[in-house]
């Protein structure tokens, strides 16, 4: 055990068998934007979360953009978006001059609240003007609570997209979080529990809605002898390179899952009985895929906050970091709507104040896992 080796948060992790593949596309000089290894992982990955269809994009960000565009949000257009998140999330809404309403997270999942959902509705009836769509959450590798989600979006007709960038292999009452909402979303950038060092992926049943994505994502290319374009169009498609390595990350999923799951359950035992500690709740629901271990710290109890934790811990070459800050807290987002869990009660505030996201990559070994535990037994 050396200190001086760095842990990372979430680094990645290869298989060994993403060089077949990248291999293969060398050989047969599939290096250029496309390829089998960019239709093979689509396929690939739509049969392990059974889904009907699925186009491979360059970012998790880049396939939000696209389901926003699909269920035809634009200009001045409200989108109900979970507050508790990365930017990733959000920021295609206003790439589409759109402006996002947010909504607060749930204690018993972290993630959106139906309680603040409703009320959100429910002035969004008041005023007159629907959300055109909404972008739910599953965060830090756990579903939300979908069924009241989906029911109070049934009700009012407004269409859901499922950002499961940090969740791949969750579950929900059975199904793959990300096969809930009308679209569903992953990320494969470098931290993610699989990646492909950076892309995306957009999923749905709905065929023809994919096809669509994709025309859009290869810049909208008409289908003439030559150049022509009657729509605008983006440069989003992964590369058949990249795709190699999803082929390859993705055949150990489970393992990994498995690793994380591990992971959380150390964690877990080794501050079970610590008073001012807590651990982000695994709902009944489902599988958390645990992409990361959150603890929550109690400052007064324990005498110190997160980001004290987090210096220390920086002090021995250990990456960690504090849980997303709130997008209503967010500068960019200063003139937004907010709608909170409870009356003068915010969970994602409490969380930012309180979270902190341990080192959970699956490479994590149990030795190196142990140093992080010491240090950070040794703030309290
Ligand atoms: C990582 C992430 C994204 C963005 O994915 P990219 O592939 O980095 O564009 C979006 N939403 C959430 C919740 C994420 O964690």
């Amino acid at each position: 055990m050396n200190p001086e080796t760095r842990i990372y948060l979430s680094p990645p992790h290869m298989s060994g068998e993403e060089m077949e593949y990248i291999k293969e596309a060398f050989a047969t000089n599939w290096i250029a934007p496309l390829g089998p290894n960019v239709d093979a992982f689509e396929a690939e990955l739509a049969e392990y979360v059974g889904a009907k269809g699925a186009v491979a994009v360059s970012s998790g960000t880049a396939a939000i953009h696209l389901a926003l565009r699909l269920l035809g949000v634009g200009s001045g257009d409200e989108v109900f978006c979970s507050t508790l998140t990365f930017i990733g999330s959000v920021n295609p809404v206003l790439y589409l001059g759109a402006v996002p309403v947010f909504i607060d997270s749930e204690p018993a999942s972290w993630n959106m609240s139906p309680a603040a959902l409703k009320k959100a509705f429910a002035a969004a009836e008041k005023k007159g003007k629907l959300p055109k769509a909404l972008i739910v959450v599953n965060l830090y590798g756990q579903s939300a609570d979908m069924d009241p989600i989906l029911s109070l979006c049934n009700e009012y007709g407004v269409p859901v997209v499922e950002d499961a960038a940090e969740s791949l292999g969750a579950t929900y009452k059975g199904k793959m979080s990300g096969t809930l909402g009308r679209f569903g979303v992953y990320s494969f950038n470098g931290n993610k529990i699989i990646t492909t060092s950076g892309g995306g992926m957009l999923v749905s049943d709905d065929l023809e809605a994919i096809e669509k994505a994709r025309f859009w994502a290869t810049q909208a290319r008409d289908k003439a002898p030559w150049y022509q374009h009657s729509e605008m169009g983006y440069n989003y498609r992964m590369s058949n390179v990249l795709a190699g390595i999803g082929r390859g990350q993705l055949k150990v999923i489970e393992d990994r899952i498995k690793a994380r799951r591990e992971i959380f359950r150390r964690y877990e035992e080794a501050f079970r009985g610590v008073e001012g500690v807590g651990f982000m709740p695994e709902a009944p629901y489902g599988r958390c895929n645990r992409w990361l271990t959150v603890m929550t710290i109690d400052k007064n109890r324990l005498g110190v906050t997160p980001l004290d934790v987090i210096r220390v811990l920086e002090s021995e070459n250990i990456e960690a970091r504090p849980v997303w800050k709130p997008m209503h807290l967010q500068p960019l987002f200063a003139a937004c709507q907010y709608f909170s869990h409870a009356e003068g009660a915010s969970v994602s505030d409490l969380l930012f104040a309180t979270g902190i996201c341990l080192p959970s990559g699956s490479s994590l070994t149990e030795q190196e896992q142990q140093r992080v535990i010491e240090c950070i037994k040794r703030c309290f």
